[in-house]
């Protein structure tokens, strides 16, 4: 399969306007080079130390994602380049950002994950507890993080219905903190390989797509 046949197929479904970020967890810098040379630019990983070591072997203006679960103590290795953390999920967690972007003189743009899937199992703020802290000026102590929107995961199911109304809820989300963050507040993450279609249909400006462009991988 050629990577950068995929990546055009992807990029033709989808709607003007939605970013398409190439999830290259796993898979080598030859890969990302393929995708590279037919423009892409934005990947997703969610790995901290792969990707600084991805970052290190690749071409400088690629826009890199974290989208994986982030432990506080890994920030160090992502914070001097990272273009956008997708996968904030605590109070603790911006903290740990807002200390190293400090330490780099940056301002990291990041994205709240809200937890709207039916597995507990699955990563993100609790939708309460979030606007909660929102609403109490939370972010206000945060001066060296952008908070650009929301990002989401939909239940791992076959059940359309259970997925839609996943990334409805997360729609909302966004609409309704919007409000909070002003002009910057732009995007809305959600849509993998097997839901993207339907994630762009309800409002999705953002797709983060792997296998479906570089195969199967052995780890989530
Ligand atoms: C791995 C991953 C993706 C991509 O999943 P595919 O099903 O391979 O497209 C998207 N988002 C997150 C958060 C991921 O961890």
């Amino acid at each position: 399969m050629s990577v950068a046949r995929q990546i055009e197929a992807v990029r033709a479904t989808l709607k003007e306007g939605v970013e398409l970020v190439a999830v290259s967890k796993t898979h080598p810098a030859e890969a990302i080079l393929e995708a590279y040379e037919v423009g892409q630019r934005r990947f997703g990983e969610s790995r901290p130390q792969e990707l600084k070591a991805k970052y290190e072997a690749l071409p400088k203006d690629i826009l890199w994602h974290m989208i994986g679960h982030l432990q506080t103590n890994k920030v160090k290795y992502i914070a001097p380049f990272v273009a956008l953390i997708e996968s904030v999920d605590s109070e603790r967690l911006c903290v740990a950002i807002e200390r190293e972007a400090a330490k780099c003189d940056r301002v990291i743009d990041i994205l709240l994950e809200v937890h709207v899937a039916c597995e507990e199992s699955k990563t993100g703020w609790d939708w309460n507890e979030l606007q909660r802290f929102v609403v109490e000026g939370g972010f206000a102590p945060f001066a060296h993080l952008r908070v650009r929107g929301v990002m989401g995961i939909a239940s791992n199911t076959d059940d359309e219905e259970r997925i839609r109304h996943d990334f409805e809820l997360l729609r909302s989300c966004f609409e309704r903190l919007k409000p909070s963050f002003g002009a910057s507040f732009d995007t809305l993450s959600m849509g993998m390989s097997d839901d993207y279609p339907i994630a762009i249909a309800c409002g999705s400006t953002s797709v983060r797509v792997g296998s479906l462009i570089f195969g199967a991988r052995d780890y989530a």
